[in-house]
């Protein structure tokens, strides 16, 4: 009988069907079931990679500790994905109860089996490759959210799509830009409250920056805030944003104004704060785009909103008045601190104008702020104003000026990562020297690069003027501890462990994974691409695993010309490590040899007088037969032939040792095995 569900019409008959097998709809058997308790108690459950940065607060920590500072020289690859990309590949891909989401280049999600690398389902937007071309970084995308069944991510093209984490199949989709502009997304979405967040980028070329919050379900907006103030003439979309035109010159929203909200986000449930970062002015040379200046809010800020309505609770400004691409778009992380004697709750930033950030979350004051890398543009930021002092001598409107960070930041989106029991943010650190000069002969193309620097005068270097480290910083005392020198600047972002290890990939194509204590190399592999991504670390049925996608790209790869040169350039690749099946120790056979219930003494009988020629466990390497299958053959006969043997093949009779019932006895355990 057919067992199913048929619907019978006039010329087709579809059947629904049913398999007594099937899961039942328990939301928490679907693929993908992430809630938002699970989501809040993520560092319960080492085992999955439920978020971004791994759980709301980013810190890209992990409680896993099979894997160790005492054996992580042990790792061997594992497992390969091939995503079919030779553009750069920025994800950090989530793990869901066994399953790998992550996005390859033009939006493509990816499904895979994260414990064998088998593919499940691939989801292709189908971007048209024409907006490659408003993309100023590369057409690469950092990662999904996965939450109650679905998989969200962003298209380069501006959409918002909502999958079946199941399947892979399309439930919805938003266009959450204007097609029109020159937007983009390579973000990752957060979700949180049943709420899907998502922002875009594109300052370079001229358009107003924004955040998004939809319904998780339906795809219904239910929130956007602006961060950069339009045409005040239009009326203004909020208080905060009335507050910031008072911070602008001329007529800014003609050129768009920029701080668009392109990466980073973080989520505290105790305060129900989400932060985001936002980016750079558009253009970049303020006195075009601002004349007679103003701090230009909300550019390069962090801003505090209500998850509920995007209201704005809070900002602090990195660089007020931007003047260099210094966006405060970089990876954000929650933690407690001791400061001072103080449990503080802060958020910790790393942007690209090369200072670490310390504020307080609850309300955006300023703790500390001090330079992690090489700072020319600014002396130092003022802890009374909570500003940075610029170098009035470095300004660039007059003349070509040699600037540190540059646009390429002292750290960028690689993400950062904080080990709690290190105290340690293991930052990706790049250093790279930047000629700046206002364009003499700037005018505004619509569509096209926007900036108001003359690119030219970058070009001169090589090699030699860039470099990048792996830097482990002390947020609470704002000092280095130590670095690792790595030749190229844009490596990777970090992964960090409680078995005091932080990974990194690097620009030339490698893996490494160093003592968060010390910085001390402990393993080395080779990935055939420069690493910019995120490793992440997962497990399954005990065993620890740790994965990267290897894809050389983004902005440093398209723009830096011979400075990049020195970077593996090989085919982009999602890989896996773990160490080889760890040899077990006597107690891990302890649950093999005490089985509960009826086949106990036939188990033990069998093994008493069949093992010796028929093998452990029913199962002999030999050709003498197996008696799982005999006896299955032989049924009711087995006990005979067991009593009496089978004299012309050496089969004794065992009537001597057993009788009938314990025969039987020894037959219920035979059938109790797997069958052969
Ligand atoms: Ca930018």
């Amino acid at each position: 009988m057919f067992r199913g569900l048929c619907l019978v019409f006039t010329t087709l008959i579809v059947c629904a069907a049913w398999t007594p097998g099937a899961k039942a709809k328990d939301p928490e058997a679907r693929a993908g079931a992430v809630d938002d308790a699970r989501l809040r108690a993520a560092d319960a459950e080492p085992g999955s990679w439920l978020a971004h940065g791994r759980n709301w607060a980013e810190q890209r920590h992990s409680t896993l500790d099979a894997l160790n500072a005492g054996n992580v020289a042990q790792l061997e690859l594992r497992w390969r994905y091939d995503p079919e990309t030779e553009r750069g590949l920025e994800a950090t891909p989530i793990v869901v109860d066994g399953v790998m989401y992550a996005t390859g280049t033009w939006s493509v999600v990816h499904a895979v089996d994260a414990r064998s690398g088998q593919g499940i389902w691939r989801y292709d937007p189908q971007v048209p490759r024409a907006v490659g071309q408003k993309a100023c970084c590369d057409v690469v995308n950092r990662g999904v959210a996965v939450y109650r069944g679905r998989v969200y991510s962003g298209t380069l093209d501006g959409r918002l799509i909502a999958l079946d984490a199941g399947s892979g199949e399309l439930i919805w989709e938003v266009q959450t830009v204007d097609p029109e502009l020159y937007y983009t997304i390579t973000g990752a979405p957060r979700v949180m409250k049943g709420r899907v967040v998502i922002g875009n980028g594109g300052a370079e070329y001229g358009v107003r920056g924004y955040v998004s919050a939809y319904d998780a379900e339906t795809g219904k907006q239910l929130w956007r805030t602006y961060t950069v103030p339009a045409n005040p003439a239009d009326g203004f979309e909020s208080p905060a944003l009335e507050r910031a035109a008072r911070t602008w010159n001329g007529s800014w929203w003609e050129l768009g104004g920029g701080g668009t909200v392109w990466d980073a986000m973080a989520y505290d449930p105790e305060l129900d704060l989400l932060y985001v970062g936002t980016g750079n002015g558009s253009p970049w040379v303020r006195a075009l785009r601002s004349p007679g200046g103003g701090d230009n809010l909300y550019l390069s800020s962090i801003l505090a909103l209500d998850p509920d309505d995007g209201r704005q609770v809070w900002h602090y400004q990195t660089t007020p008045g931007d003047n260099w691409d210094f966006t405060a778009t970089q990876h954000m992380i929650l933690a407690e601190l001791e400061i001072g004697g103080q449990q503080r709750k802060v958020i910790m930033q790393a942007p690209k104008n090369g200072f670490f950030y310390v504020l307080d979350r609850r309300n955006g004051e300023l703790i500390s702020a001090e330079a992690f890398a090489d700072v020319l543009w600014a002396t130092h930021v003022d802890s009374e104003t909570g500003r940075p002092v610029e170098r009035e001598d470095l300004l660039f409107e007059e003349s070509l000026q040699f600037i540190k960070p540059t646009f390429f930041g002292a750290h960028n989106w690689q993400p950062m990562s904080f080990n709690p029991k290190t105290g340690l943010v293991y930052i990706p650190t790049h250093e790279i020297l930047g000629a700046y000069r206002r364009d003499p002969g700037y005018r505004r193309v619509e569509g096209e690069f926007n900036v108001g620097t003359d690119f030219n005068v970058f070009s001169a270097f090589g090699p030699e003027a860039v470099s990048g480290h792996l830097l482990a910083w002390d947020p609470v005392r704002q000092v280095e501890v130590w670095r690792v020198p790595l030749g190229l600047p844009w490596n990777g972002g970090t992964l960090t462990t409680a078995g005091n290890l932080v990974f990194q990939g690097t620009a030339d194509g490698r893996l490494v994974a160093y003592r968060a204590d010390t910085g001390q190399t402990l393993w080395v592999t080779h990935t055939g691409s420069g690493v910019i991504a995120a490793p992440i670390t997962y497990a399954i049925d005990g065993v620890q695993y740790v994965s990267v996608m290897a894809g050389w790209g983004g902005a440093f790869a398209l723009v830096a010309g011979p400075a990049g040169l020195g970077a593996a350039r090989g085919p982009g690749v999602l890989l896996t490590w773990a160490i080889p099946d760890a040899v077990p120790t006597p107690a891990d056979f302890e649950s093999q040899i005490t089985r509960e219930g009826g086949v106990a003494k036939g188990e033990k009988l069998y093994h008493t007088w069949c093992a010796r020629c028929h093998g452990s466990a029913g199962v002999s390497s030999s050709r003498l037969p197996d008696l799982r299958a005999s006896q299955q053959r032989l049924g009711e006969a087995f006990i005979q032939v067991s009593l009496h043997g089978l004299a012309d093949t050496g089969m004794p009779a065992m009537k001597r040792y057993v009788d009938a019932d314990e025969v039987a006895e020894i037959q219920r355990y035979l059938a109790s095995l797997p069958a052969p």
